[in-house]
């Protein structure tokens, strides 16, 4: 089409339990809507004839129960219908939480019984874990629960910045566009986007983690009723399996859904067998997963690190602040040994200690990296802290001792101690 001129229109007809898969053009971002009928965006409805926007690189689909008619511009990278998918299976699993939710509500008394279901939902990457967590959350919170979302996947958050864990409440069915609203939610940074790099701390920041939600409950009978969905990563082999295993336990999960992988369902099974209250059930993939490359999570991570300081339609504006090298404290968590070798008893080795606080000299290294903002008010209290939000760093003056960084708003950081990992990034 020339330029300037906006792609042509069409319509799509949604026979009933189909749906219509996307993915958005990598350049253009796509407008639809629906006309009549209904339809679903993975678990939420979709308003009728308002025009949404879809951005570029999307991946999604249009589901309807009963048959809905779709108008579209005529641009996108793919799109088809599809009358396959496991959506009953899904809902029928809705269905089953809401009951236990309903007979956790009517026993408020009872510690035990008033705790809405734990769902834990596993599987390899693109296997639909996410999307799964997020129809279950909107179909919940459509219900009026307040269900709590956590993810654990450090590669692709649903919540927040990579790189990190995070919990937050659902209170509404999650936009399609928009996502999770990121309005406070609880986050711990362990600051890579694999396990491999220091699986102790990933494990201890999960127990934070899970600690801190088991308090709240304990305080709240509304959101101990509606439970949990937990995501977890895509890493099921070795070090993947140890660490989903702590996930459930920790959690204390009593559904796993195992997304269409009958080797990690059928090892799970038998090692949760001992436990009578953890259901494991085994889901069917939807043949509408996208598989993504890694050189397309890599954009995807970049995306949401621009997204979290410039918004998702470039509707915010960071402020860039300076600040003092002596007004900051940077550390890194683990890596490095414990004590000098010369400082050990003969034949010894020196050990790398996980959980050790490492301040970061600051350098021109720095450059580009996003650090943590800890809510700690004493070294201390870092490790065990959740982060406020990040900076990205944009320029260090060593002459000057000067740090440059953007942050999502004005004003002074909650508190000096920051937090380095290796998330970097950098503007395109
Ligand atoms: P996982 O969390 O297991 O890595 P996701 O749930 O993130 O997988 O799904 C991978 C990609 O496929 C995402 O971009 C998601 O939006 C897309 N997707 C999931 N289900 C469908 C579907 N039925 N039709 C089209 N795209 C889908």
């Amino acid at each position: 089409p020339a330029v300037g001129s906006s792609p042509a229109m069409k319509q799509v007809k949604l026979e009933k339990e189909s749906e219509l898969r996307i993915e958005v053009n990598v350049n253009s971002s796509l407008r639809l809507r629906l006309l009549n009928g209904s339809a679903e965006i993975f678990g939420t409805e979709m308003p009728p004839e308002n025009w949404l926007i879809f951005p570029p690189r999307m991946k999604f689909a249009i589901f309807t129960w009963y048959g809905a008619t779709i108008e579209m511009q005529d641009n996108t990278e793919t799109d088809y219908v599809a009358d396959e998918t496991p959506m009953i299976s899904y809902v029928n699993v809705h269905a089953v939480l809401e009951g236990r939710r309903n007979r956790a509500k009517a026993s408020v008394s009872d510690t035990d019984s008033s705790q809405g279901p734990r769902v834990i939902v596993v599987g390899p990457t693109d296997s639909g874990k996410s999307t799964l967590s997020r129809m279950l959350l909107s179909w919940a919170a459509k219900q009026g629960w307040k269900p709590t979302f956590v993810d654990l996947d450090i590669g692709q958050g649903s919540i927040t910045l990579p790189g990190c864990i995070a919990a937050t409440p659902i209170e509404m069915p999650i936009d399609p566009v928009e996502g999770i609203p990121l309005e406070m939610p609880l986050v711990y940074f362990y600051g890579h986007n694999t396990p491999t790099v220091n699986a102790d701390l990933y494990r201890v920041l999960v127990k934070e983690l899970a600690q801190i939600l088991e308090r709240q409950f304990a305080g709240n009978a509304e959101s101990r009723a509606a439970g949990m969905v937990i995501n977890t990563m895509g890493f099921i082999d070795g070090l993947g399996y140890d660490l989903l295993l702590h996930a459930i336990d920790t959690f204390q999960a009593t559904v796993v859904l195992v997304m269409g992988q009958d080797k990690l369902c059928s090892m799970l099974k038998d090692v949760l067998k001992q436990k009578p209250n953890v259901d494991v059930v085994k889901l069917q993939k939807s043949g509408g997963v996208v598989s993504r490359n890694s050189k397309f999570r890599a954009i995807a991570r970049n995306q949401r690190i621009r997204e979290y300081f410039y918004g998702l339609s470039n509707d915010l504006s960071p402020h860039s602040s300076i600040a003092n090298f002596s007004d900051l404290a940077i550390y890194r968590i683990g890596g490095g040994p414990q004590a000098p070798a010369s400082a050990l008893p003969i034949g010894a080795q020196p050990v790398a200690d996980p959980m050790r606080l490492v301040p970061v000299n600051i350098n021109r290294d720095l450059l580009n990296l996003v650090l943590a903002v800890s809510f700690a008010k004493d070294q201390d209290q870092i490790l065990s802290s959740n982060i406020a939000g990040f900076i990205w760093i944009t320029d260090i003056d060593i002459p000057r001792k000067k740090i440059t960084y953007l942050a999502p708003s004005g004003g002074e950081l909650p508190s000096k101690f920051l937090l380095m990992g290796s998330l970097t990034w950098i503007e395109t």
